[in-house]
């Protein structure tokens, strides 16, 4: 059987794992069936897994210099986030952190994106999202958002980084597929085991992650997706009326999350080609990251920030299309409720049920626990989804960033390396 230590390098033939086969004292390739001697691999040798380096490009970008006329520069004290504004907006709180005392210093300068988002929706647009966002909200607590609060909302333009890239991906599979079948009185399984491999090319573009460290990527992820094909040259006057947020998170900082979105979705798509077996085992991917390129940009956002007992909660809104995501606190008072009243409820109509199906006076006292436990399941649900839909999500992938019509397939082979028969029963 296969060594562990081992079974990790890499075939030179066509780069899926290897085994070592005890009984020909050789390393042995089940997808393209080479065999190689042992003296051929040492501690160099390439292994399954081993990290590929992905090549990023950055273009060089314009500059507006430190003390330009009429700019103005905020810095939050208690959160770090230094925003600009052409000097038509003031920022009286810190869109971010809520932080009140929000200062005024000397405008250092600025780095210009390439390209920008205008806003589209207006003030009073972000305002009724955010009224409408709260109200539907059971689980929050009476006395979290007044309606002054609202007033408060902030124009601000969020620096982002945005990645091209070709991927070029391959991976290794074992699948099997099951059949059962009878041989005089006995029951048999037939289990034919096969080794698939696939190589893909495709293209992502403008897959974005956000260059602030205020912005929770949670919340700019929730945010997605904006329409890039709206991206426009930097003018100065996009700026007039809204806060800029400078970026502090370079491309380099936020390269490793993007890469892992799309890696996750280029094996994803790779897995989604192998189809017509019962299952499927991933062996090994690799997944490389070519001609990549980075581009600087600004997406629009509203964005709110209340302090409440202790914590941060912000309210955001997409400026392009008026998607809205936040962070709302739970009342504790108003979950235990809504529990014990969907957990009765349920449960009356459980006992119900059970009445007029059995039709009998005298329920077992097994049908009353069984319908109880099923009560208290439907209460614990109905709890959790109304508590998900108060915390924003970090994505783990990029499909919707993937080029339509750039999947394809390069390679691909399955390959049958073994049956096996199994009695299930009968006989002796
Ligand atoms: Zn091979
Ligand atoms: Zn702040």
């Amino acid at each position: 059987m296969a060594d562990d230590k081992l079974q990790e390098y890499q075939c030179p033939n066509c780069g899926g794992p290897l085994e070592f086969h005890g009984d020909v004292q050789k390393m042995v390739c089940v997808y393209c069936d080479a065999q190689f001697e042992m003296s051929q691999f040492n501690q160099n040798s390439p292994k399954v897994g081993d990290e590929q380096p992905t090549h990023w490009e950055q273009a060089q970008g314009q500059q507006l210099e430190a003390g330009a006329a009429g700019m103005k520069e905020f810095q939050c004290n208690a959160c770090g986030a230094v925003m600009v504004s052409d000097g038509q907006v003031g920022a009286t709180e810190c869109p971010y952190c809520g932080n009140p005392a929000i200062l005024e210093s000397t405008f250092e300068g600025i780095n210009l994106p390439d390209g920008i988002i205008p806003f589209v929706k207006s003030k009073q647009e972000a305002q009724d999202a955010m009224s409408g966002y709260y109200s539907g909200k059971k689980l929050l607590p009476n006395n979290f958002i007044s309606d002054n609060r609202v007033e408060k909302i902030q124009g601000v333009y969020v620096p982002f980084w945005l990645f091209d890239c070709d991927v070029n991906g391959s991976a290794f599979y074992r699948a099997e597929n099951r059949r059962t079948y009878s041989k005089g009185e006995e029951r048999w399984e037939e289990i034919k085991e096969y080794a698939v491999s696939r190589s893909a090319v495709m293209r992502y573009e403008k897959v974005p992650a956000d260059g602030s460290k205020e912005m929770k990527d949670e919340y700019m992820d929730s945010l997605e997706p904006y329409d890039f094909s709206k991206i426009i040259p930097y003018q100065p006057a996009y700026f007039s009326g809204y806060l800029a947020n400078k970026y502090d998170e370079s491309a380099d900082d936020v390269k490793e999350r993007v890469n892992r979105r799309i890696k996750n979705t280029s094996e994803q798509q790779i897995r989604d080609t192998v189809r017509g077996y019962d299952s499927v085992r991933t062996e090994s991917s690799d997944i490389r990251i070519n001609s990549g390129k980075i581009r600087y940009c600004m997406l629009p956002v509203w964005m709110l920030t209340t302090r409440w007992n202790g914590a941060n909660y912000t309210f955001a809104m997409n400026g392009q299309t008026g998607k809205v995501t936040g962070d709302l606190p739970v009342d504790n008072g108003k979950a235990t409720r809504m529990f014990l009243l969907t957990s009765v409820i349920a449960l009356a109509i459980l006992e119900a049920l059970a009445y007029f199906i059995f039709c009998q006076d005298e329920i077992s006292i097994f049908a009353l626990i069984g319908a109880a436990v099923i009560a208290l399941i439907i209460g614990g649900v109905t709890v959790s989804s109304a508590k998900a839909s108060m915390v924003s999500h970090l994505k783990t992938e990029a499909k919707e960033f993937l080029v339509k019509d750039s999947f394809r397939l390069t390679a691909q082979n399955d390959r049958h390396i073994d049956t096996r028969h199994r009695k299930i029963s009968g006989g002796n």
